[in-house]
């Protein structure tokens, strides 16, 4: 059987023309077939079933009773433990849920696994993982690919048919790249609009949850369950979330869209400058007003994110010293050499370069020069979208600068792997919303996606564009 979207799912269930055991079943069966593909770090069939009990017993209006949910191993669950991708959380078990996976468990979906992820999210093709690399579901058998990351697992669940949605975080573009290079849709939203609460933190200034999904409009439901005010976390919106399903209008009649030119980088492909391409004379046809742009901030994006989001990683990660939680190496003399041995052999090799880089940039003579100076030049980014978005509705530009690439390639170039990022590091920056759908295809067959960005809150605006969009493909 195969289930389109979450809509289609839900009206099978209403017609009683499948029961949720025979989705658990159905998910557990396809999960197994897939098994090589390393997209879970946790599956338990018996905790698949014990959910079905409990979900039949929820009244039948909840918005995703019986829906198959598969969840980033970042975000806190009761009842599965969760490890960060991380040698460090290998035997962590969280005794409570995280805001959002409350809310979607409150609504009847059922969690189908954790899935894999670069080691706290740290990375761009979920090979920095403990637990090994994910392979994109779409490689072909003699040529494994990366599906992009950190929330590689969730993006390939999703494209590999094992789930309807996942969660995802992305804190510089590891919801939008992974999306782009699995063909799934994915949508980070505004900062502030899901509460972090119960997310391992990263870089907690730009860390967002948000979903994958087969459509635009799954994106829609399952958004619209997630967010939400959250008095745990200090940086959460109280703001009424719109019913972004019910309000997706495809109508793009005197929409003004921008074509930023410094998303225009070499090294970038034909392909994706083709698809993109195609993208803007669609939404002509359809009525939209496209105007060129200029975001002249946008080229120090990348080494800003790289001094912020290291410099906060290295705060937050300190509470892994083997006394609260996890991991504590065995033979130390000391309280020193305790921290010292058990934060070697825990974290890997680019969460350590991480920490390092952050540790250096927020020391006492390195301080003003590196971090003090990201945080005025991240303001500079963020002012230039304030300053487009005073005449244009949306943004439009690609996700990523190539398609799904080769397992093993970059994995010594941390370079090489940060530039995957230069898309999607500026709205993380300006914690502005974005999504990535896929638009098109390269000469490999392989999926090429597009970027919608708006101004804060305004993720109904994105979901439209892209809704619009979306029908060129259907
Ligand atoms: N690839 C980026 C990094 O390695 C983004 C990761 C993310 O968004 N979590 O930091």
């Amino acid at each position: 059987m195969s289930f389109k979207s979450i809509s289609h799912l839900k009206s099978l269930l209403d017609q009683n023309k499948i029961s949720i055991k025979e989705i658990a079943e159905t998910y557990i069966k396809r999960i197994k077939e897939k098994k090589e593909l390393n997209i879970f770090i946790y599956f338990n069939e018996d905790k698949i079933h014990e959910q079905v009990k409990e979900i039949e017993k929820l009244p039948n209006d909840k918005t995703l009773k019986g829906i198959p949910i598969a969840v980033k191993d970042l975000f806190c669950t009761a009842k599965m433990p969760t490890t960060a991708a991380s040698k460090i959380l290998e035997n962590f078990k969280p005794t409570y849920e995280s805001f959002v996976t409350q809310k979607l468990v409150d609504q009847g979906s059922m969690f189908v696994g954790k899935t894999n992820l670069d080691e706290f999210a740290m990375g761009s093709a979920t090979n920095t993982s403990y637990f090994g690399n994910t392979i994109n579901p779409l490689s072909k058998n003699d040529n494994p690919l990366a599906p992009g990351g950190s929330s590689g697992g969730s993006a390939a669940a999703v494209a590999a048919d094992l789930c309807l949605g996942a969660t995802g975080t992305d804190t510089g573009g590891s919801i939008r790249q992974p999306a782009s290079f699995c063909g799934v849709v994915g949508i980070k939203p505004t900062y502030g609009l899901c509460s972090r609460w119960g997310i391992a933190a990263f870089a907690s200034s730009l860390d967002q949850a948000g979903v994958f999904s087969k459509n635009v409009t799954d994106a829609s439901i399952l958004l619209e369950e997630i967010a939400g005010h959250d008095q745990r976390d200090s940086t959460s919106s109280n703001v009424q979330i719109p019913s972004f399903s019910k309000n997706l209008d495809p109508s793009l009649e005197g929409k003004v869209i921008g074509i930023p030119k410094e998303y225009n980088i070499d090294g970038t492909s034909d392909e994706i400058n083709g698809v993109w391409e195609d993208a803007i004379k669609s939404l002509e046809k359809k009525g939209a007003k496209i105007k060129h742009i200029s975001l002249p901030h946008t080229k120090y994006a990348l080494p800003t994110y790289y001094i912020i989001a290291p410099a906060e990683a290295s705060s937050n990660l300190a509470r892994y010293d083997g006394v609260k939680y996890g991991f504590r190496a065995s033979d130390a003399k000391s309280l020193d050499d305790m921290y010292e041995l058990t934060r070697s052999e825990g974290f890997g090799k680019e969460v350590k370069r991480r920490i390092l880089i952050g540790t250096y940039v927020l020391s006492a003579g390195y301080y003003d020069a590196y971090y003090i100076k990201a945080q005025k030049v991240r303001k500079l980014i963020a002012n230039d979208f304030v300053e487009v978005f005073s005449d244009c509705d949306l943004i439009l530009t690609p996700t990523a600068p190539s398609a799904a690439f080769p397992l093993n390639e970059k994995q010594d170039d941390p370079i090489k792997m940060y530039l995957n990022d230069v898309f999607t590091v500026p709205a993380s920056l300006a914690g502005i919303p974005g999504i990535s759908i896929p638009y098109g295809n390269d000469k490999q067959g392989l999926p090429l996606g597009i970027q919608f960005l708006s101004k804060h809150y305004h993720e109904q605006e994105i979901f439209n564009a892209a809704f619009a969009l979306e029908k060129d493909y259907e």
